[in-house]
């Protein structure tokens, strides 16, 4: 089959013969075990190479496609949702967990919201960045929803997008705990589920589009 195949994570390559596929490894954080079962899983398949990805995943490249059946099977990890439209990534860093410039708990907020949000299908794709302090490491700005953590707590933006054409997200609203912060990814998100958008546009586009005073209005800041 000459295309991507969306219900099997598999993302066609280069040589229109292979596929790669990228588990889902929330945050890119990952038990010792479960790594050394997804090496094996790859040589067992003769994978050509393993890829680490922007996305925080570990791709599995140069499958073939009658082995992805039994790879999904071998490995026991769910899909990471590298392709279609929905949400793409939950992208955090380690915050106050490891990470000695952490100032809010990105790992505990990134785990829950990839657990509510990861791989929901939408109009476009989406991205969400959880970054524990003004360093931003991870981009926060640039995705769809970003957290980005100060002392004094979350500053929640939406609409920025990475890209040909970047857009840096606009402030939503500054120092949210945890539960508001949350709070205000979930009527973002609300929000872009259930417009009647065109396909593939971005909520960046539709913020410019309606003005971002409105957008305000319409997700209740
Ligand atoms: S954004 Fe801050 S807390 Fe997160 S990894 Fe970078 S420096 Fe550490």
């Amino acid at each position: 089959m000459e295309v991507d195949i969306l219900e099997k994570g598999a993302i066609l390559q280069r040589d229109k013969e292979t596929f790669a596929v990228a588990p889902h490894i929330p945050g890119g954080f990952i038990r010792v075990a479960d790594f050394k079962k997804l090496l094996d899983t790859a040589e067992k398949y003769n994978a050509a190479a393993l890829k680490m990805t922007s996305g925080q995943r570990i791709a599995v490249v140069g499958l073939k496609e009658a082995d992805l059946d039994a790879f999904w099977k071998d490995v026991e990890m769910n899909i990471g949702w590298a392709i279609g439209l929905c949400v793409r990534m939950v992208k955090f860093c380690p915050g106050t967990t490891y990470c000695r410039h952490g100032k809010r708990d990105a790992m505990g907020v990134g785990m829950a919201l990839d657990k509510e949000y990861h791989g929901r299908f939408l109009s476009a794709k989406f991205k969400i960045g959880v970054a524990g302090c003004e360093y931003a490491c991870n981009a926060p700005l640039f995705k769809e929803i970003g957290l980005t953590g100060f002392p004094e707590g979350w500053n929640v933006t939406a609409g920025g997008t990475c890209g040909a054409k970047p857009r840096m997200g606009d402030v939503m609203d500054e120092n949210l705990n945890d539960a508001d912060a949350m709070e205000m990814v979930s009527r973002v998100f609300r929000f872009f589920e259930s417009g009647d958008w065109s396909p593939k546009v971005r909520l960046g586009r539709i913020i410019d589009k309606m003005g971002l005073d409105e957008f305000k209005k319409a997700v209740g800041v």
